[in-house]
């Protein structure tokens, strides 16, 4: 059985010396790449180099393999407070460190949602105690996710809000955008958009096309996501501010972003493995485990956003991690709830961009690393002297197939059930600690 710790409720001794002998040392951001060690002292990184003398440290033996900064999911849903019969707080991050993922970002779709100080307080005392891996959050864009009246931005910001966001749902109301853009400008925090429109979704549960067709059920067509993405776009030249894209999954959005970015605009874009992995044929075998929102797109999107990743358009991979219980997903696939699971299968599922040769292993680890960090203004995603000893040791080469009902999460929804994957995390270390080995 895995070993499981916790970094914060549990923490290292200041003064513990731990040296990771062994390692392929990776840091994306400053293209360090070879093979050596690494010391800790308590939680922060102290050196690392080829070889280093470090007298009454405890060995790591890192076996060749990879030591990369810690991994960093910029968008789950750990459904805590509210839904906790889903997933809270101690089983997402467990889930979140198997996968060698040592900081997630939740969004605010909670209930009550992350809209006020006292919920962030919440979230700050909890992880304290229970969680396995750092915990960041956006707070929300308008009060209870409703559309119209502003948060207390500043307030939320204080309080620890690392953008925000009314994912779930999208801002509809432009003129709540502009503003939402005015304080982006003010607190130099993102603005980050789930860009639907709802008229233009009109009730769609999958991707509108052939498949769509082929079960007689309502389309979610492709210009319902860019329509919001342009839009959002005009106004972020207008107003200033900085604007993030959650998830994307159409060509047409994904080529908003493009000129947007060559215009010079302060625009950022993440995508999700399952929407660069799979298409839309997907729901014939998954069925209600392969929807979520925004749905798998046709085979024409999926490789438009191959190639966003591949020139660099994308910046960061994030998993929307969407737990849903038996109940929510054992319906009708238009009755179902929207959503996967994620955050345990994203370092496997990318690494097939790797073995596939769309990226160099750095430039993979960027997106789920420094380049998320950059996003949401987040000190970590580097190996440097006196950064927080945050790492992932991941074994590229190991072969598994992912089995569902052994995730830790408490849901089991995804459609990478049986999957074969390539590379997984071995060990999960947050601030000098090592909270998980395989
Ligand atoms: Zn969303």
């Amino acid at each position: 059985m895995p070993k499981f710790d916790l970094p914060y409720a549990n923490p290292i001794a200041a003064d513990k010396k731990i040296l990771y002998k062994n390692a392929r040392i990776i840091d994306p951001k400053s293209g360090y790449d070879k093979l050596g060690e690494l010391l800790t002292i308590g939680d922060k990184i102290v050196d690392f180099g080829e070889k280093l003398s470090a007298e009454g440290a405890e060995i790591v033996d890192c076996k060749g393999h990879v030591l990369s900064p810690g991994l960093i999911d910029i968008q789950v849903h750990f459904r805590d407070p509210g839904q906790t019969h889903k997933e809270d707080m101690a089983s997402g991050s467990k889930s979140a460190v198997v996968g060698g993922v040592t900081t997630v970002v939740c969004q605010p779709n909670t209930v009550p949602t992350l809209d006020s100080v006292l919920t962030f307080e919440y979230l700050r005392l909890k992880a304290r105690e229970v969680s396995h891996c750092n915990i960041r959050a956006y707070g929300c864009i308008t009060k209870g996710m409703k559309g119209e009246e502003l948060t207390d931005m500043n307030a939320l910001k204080n309080a620890g809000a690392v953008g925000f966001t009314d994912d779930g749902l999208p801002v509809m109301n432009a003129n709540a955008m502009r503003r939402a853009f005015e304080y982006s400008k003010n607190l130099g925090v993102v603005i980050a958009q789930h860009a639907e429109d709802l008229n233009l979704t009109n009730k769609g549960c999958i991707n509108e096309g052939e498949v769509s067709r082929e079960l007689g059920v309502r389309g979610i067509p492709n210009i319902s996501e860019s329509v919001i993405v342009e839009r959002d776009l005009a106004i972020l030249e207008a107003i200033g501010g900085r604007y993030h894209l959650l998830h994307v999954s159409t060509r047409e959005a994904l080529d908003a972003m493009r000129r947007a970015k060559a215009k010079g605009l302060p625009a950022t874009v993440e995508v999700c493995p399952h929407h660069f992995l799979l298409n839309d044929t997907q729901v014939l075998k998954s069925g209600t485990n392969a929807k979520m929102n925004p749905p798998l797109r046709s085979e024409t999107d999926r490789l438009a956003l191959i190639e966003g990743l591949r020139d660099g358009t994308i910046d960061a991979i994030s998993t929307d991690h969407a737990p849903h219980d038996l109940a929510s997903k054992d319906k009708p696939i238009e009755e179902a709830t929207f959503g996967i699971v994620g955050v345990e299968s994203m370092l496997p599922l990318s690494l097939k961009l790797y073995h596939d040769k769309v990226l160099s292993l750095k430039d993979l680890l960027a997106k789920m690393t420094c380049n998320a960090a950059k996003i949401i203004n987040f000190d970590g995603g580097v190996i440097a002297k006196g950064a927080r000893a945050d790492l992932t040791l991941i074994d590229l080469d190991a072969e598994w197939t992912i089995d569902s009902q052994k995730f830790f999460s408490k849901s089991k929804n995804s459609p990478f059930d049986g999957f074969k994957v390539k590379g997984r995390a071995v060990r999960t270390v947050i601030a000098g600690k090592t909270v998980y080995e395989i």
